[in-house]
This record gives C-alpha cells, sequence and structure tokens, in this order.
C-alpha cells in the first residue's frame, strides 16, 4: 500500500488532499496543531503536533513515504497577512517548519516533497496595473514580494530547489492562486475574499450594504479547492519540479466578485468602499507553464465554486446560529 503524509492536515487544503489521497486508496498521515476545522479527518493516523520542534518532525518522518506534501504555514487572509502585524510570526514560523521538514527528510531518504508557495512571492512592480498584472513564473526575479509571508515564500522555494540541486531530492514546488471552496475558513479574521465576501452577503438585510476593503476595482483569480488538488497531484507524480503556478485565469475585480454572491443570494445588497489592507493591485495566473509541462490547467468556472462555496457557508451560518 502506497503511504503518504501531509503536514499541516488540519488546514483548508490539506484536509481535502487527505480526502482524495484516502479515496485513491493510500495510508495518509496527517500532522498539524489541530484537527480540520470542518469535518472529521480521514487520516489513518492523525499526529497532533508543531512542526517548529524538529523532535517531532523525526518523529513523524520516521519512514519511507511515497508522497510528502508540506502545506503546514502560518498564514491567512489579508486581514493576517498585509497589516504587519503578524511579520515576524510568519516567517519565523513557517522558515522553521519548512527547515525542520526538508533536514528530516534528507535523513530518512525521502525524495518525493511537494511544497506550496504562493503568489505573493511575485514582485509588487509587476502587479500594479489590474488589467495587465504579471504573474508568469519567470517574473519572479528581480524579487520583490509586497509582504513578509512572499518573502518566506521565496526563501523557502528556493530551499526546497536547493536541496533537489545538493541532495539528489525530487521537490516539486507549486505557487497557489487564492484557493477557496467549502471547508475554508469563513470568519474569525484568517478568511480570504471568496469567503469573506459571501459571509458578508449572507448576512446582511436584503437592501442593505456590505463593507470592502479599498475601491474593488482590484483585481485576482481565484481556483476551486479540487482543482488546487487535482494540480498538486500531478505536479507531485511528474517529473517536473517547478516552481509553477496553480490557479485560475478568470480574473475578476473584487467587486465583480461581490456581484458573484449577490446573484446567489438573490438579495439587493449595496457595497460601502472603506480603507483596509489590500495586497497588490492586480494579480492573474499565468497558465502557460502548467499547461506546457503538465498537459492540464484549471477549467471551472468561477460562478460554479462561488455558488457551492457560498451554500456552504450559508449552512454553516445556520448551524451556528440554531
Ligand atoms: P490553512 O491555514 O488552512 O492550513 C495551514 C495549516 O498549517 C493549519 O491547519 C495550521 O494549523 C497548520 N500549521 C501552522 N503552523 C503549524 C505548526 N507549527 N505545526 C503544525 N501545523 C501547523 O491554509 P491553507 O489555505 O490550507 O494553505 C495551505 C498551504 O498553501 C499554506 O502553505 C499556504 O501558505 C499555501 N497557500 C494557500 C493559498 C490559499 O489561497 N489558501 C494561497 C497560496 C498559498
Amino acid at each position: 500500500m502506497k503511504k503518504a503524509l501531509v503536514c499541516g492536515a488540519g488546514g483548508f487544503i490539506g484536509s481535502h488532499l487527505v480526502t482524495r489521497l484516502k479515496e485513491e486508496g493510500f495510508w495518509v498521515r496527517g500532522v498539524d496543531l489541530k484537527y480540520p476545522d470542518f469535518s472529521e479527518t480521514k487520516a489513518d493516523d492523525f499526529v497532533i503536533g508543531d512542526l517548529r520542534d524538529q523532535g517531532l518532525v523525526d518523529r513523524v518522518i520516521d519512514q519511507k513515504f511515497n508522497e510528502i506534501y508540506q502545506l503546514a504555514a502560518d498564514m491567512g487572509g489579508a486581514g493576517y497577512i498585509f497589516t504587519g502585524e503578524n511579520d515576524a510570526d510568519i516567517m519565523h514560523n513557517s522558515a522553521m517548519i519548512n527547515l525542520n521538514v526538508l533536514e528530516a527528510c534528507r535523513k530518512r531518504n525521502n525524495k518525493n516533497i511537494f511544497y506550496s508557495s504562493s503568489a505573493c512571492m511575485y514582485p509588487e512592480h509587476n502587479q500594479l496595473d489590474p488589467n495587465n498584472p504579471n504573474c508568469a513564473e519567470d517574473s519572479a526575479y528581480p524579487a520583490n514580494p509586497d509582504s513578509e509571508y512572499g518573502w518566506e515564500k521565496l526563501f523557502s522555494e528556493r530551499l526546497y530547489l536547493a536541496y533537489n540541486r545538493n541532495h539528489g531530492m525530487n521537490c516539486k514546488v507549486a505557487r497557489y492562486h487564492n484557493i477557496f471552496g467549502p471547508e475554508g475558513t469563513w470568519q474569525g479574521g484568517k478568511e480570504k475574499a471568496p469567503a469573506a465576501i459571501c459571509r458578508k452577503v449572507i448576512q446582511a438585510q436584503d437592501g442593505g450594504s456590505i463593507e470592502i476593503w479599498g475601491d474593488g476595482c482590484q483585481t485576482r483569480s481565484f481556483l476551486y479547492i479540487d482543482e488546487c488538488v487535482e494540480g498538486s497531484i500531478r505536479l507531485m507524480r511528474s517529473s517536473f519540479e517547478g516552481p509553477v503556478n496553480i490557479g485560475s485565469d478568470e480574473m475578476v475585480t473584487i467587486n465583480n466578485l461581490v456581484d458573484l454572491a449577490k446573484a446567489c443570494s438573490k438579495k439587493n445588497v449595496e457595497i460601502i468602499h472603506i480603507d483596509g489592507p489590500q495586497g497588490v493591485r492586480g494579480r492573474n495566473s499565468d497558465n502557460q507553464l502548467i499547461h506546457e509541462k503538465l498537459g492540464w490547467r484549471p477549467s471551472q468556472s468561477l460562478r460554479t465554486g462561488i455558488e457551492k462555496t457560498y451554500f456552504w457557508i450559508s449552512d454553516q451560518i445556520k448551524i451556528k446560529t440554531t
């Protein structure tokens, strides 16, 4: 039986990945500080532990795994990573996890590691025009991410690729672009734009209003969770090490995103623009490289993904209030 380890298995993407690996017949060990928030883990073995602790990491990477997915990171939405208040934790905690995991893998001769980097590592100066952002993989240097979260991702990408070069490892690096879907954080400050907007629209009265950070003309693309898992597994099993974007290239403004949530609600809701952390002005996934190397790119429309997410959050709110 094939074995997989998922670090960050209590998180949004990690818990979906565990489910997919189980469906494929893997024996799966998950590790996280916590269990998944919204459903029971499908992992055969789930270790609650801190991956900043090298001793713990050595204990969970105590054998040969066919596939290791390293998704654990100290992260959140714009309200967490762009305010500056959490920068030291974000850099220290995530870098420590990656240093520990790689070293334990090297000692145990575990070579196949997938690492989730982020589009936040792309330079700010290529993302000033909301209509023409450049996130082609080779535009990463000269580096100039707009957040410390992005700088840590850049450092760790390089660390994984350095282990490939110097220790004969086979690490794969993906740059995720705004992943969303059911069972993602939808309240509490770490939620991302699609979940936050769905929640605000659900909670607004018909004829009421919701607050949006900035003028809403900033652009982004959003990738539905199932496609993220599919792309990650395909990259892991390919001969291409990356870095490569895993994202949607259906770029929308934040105001467009509100319109999609409003369409699900059938309510009339006004947008009030307020000051708040926004990140770069424009960002979109460039999918040329993933298509060239893996013969695959995501295809599901944003509308379909938002509908599934909207009704899932709506159910969560009902559960909470009954
Ligand atoms: P998430 O926050 O839901 O999952 C991360 C998990 O890591 C959490 O469950 C957290 O408890 C765990 N973790 C944090 N510190 C830990 C520690 N010291 N020891 C053990 N576990 C620890 O985030 P996610 O959305 O599932 O993202 C997974 C990965 O993908 C992260 O590396 C993230 O940076 C990257 N990423 C996500 C997105 C996105 O839109 N969701 C975009 C770009 C990159």
